[in-house]
């Protein structure tokens, strides 16, 4: 193998194995929330009003609709790692994608200084 493909090679198996040590991945982010109940009297409706909360909510986006689901409290940090895994995995991928398009464009630059040289 030559000699700027086996960097290349050396580079992605240290990205691959960071890869395999990510859990499960979610998309969507977690929001903290105060509402209001809407029964009549209630302090939330007092002026200043006192909302009720806080209510933890996941969102995310499902063929172009919002998904909303409300978190039990103890679930929240759950969800939060999986979200955290999945930026940590694009972040990965994304050095994965600019590591190869970099040897194509090392390998293109050499090609067509050949040819020019012919
Ligand atoms: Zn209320």
């Amino acid at each position: 193998m030559p000699e700027p493909l086996q960097q290349l090679h050396k580079s992605h198996q240290r990205l691959a194995r960071q890869l395999a040590h990510i859990g499960p991945v979610l998309k969507g982010s977690v929001v903290k929330r105060f509402m209001p109940c809407g029964k009549p009297n209630c302090r939330c409706q007092a002026d200043p009003p006192q909302l009720h909360g806080p209510y933890w909510q996941w969102s995310t986006a499902v063929n172009g609709k919002t998904l909303t689901r409300r978190l039990a409290p103890e679930h929240v940090p759950l969800y939060l790692e999986w979200i955290d895994n999945r930026k940590r995995l694009e972040a990965l991928l994304a050095k994965m994608y600019h590591l190869s398009q970099q040897a194509t464009a090392d390998q293109a630059s050499k090609a067509s200084k050949t040819a020019s040289a012919r």
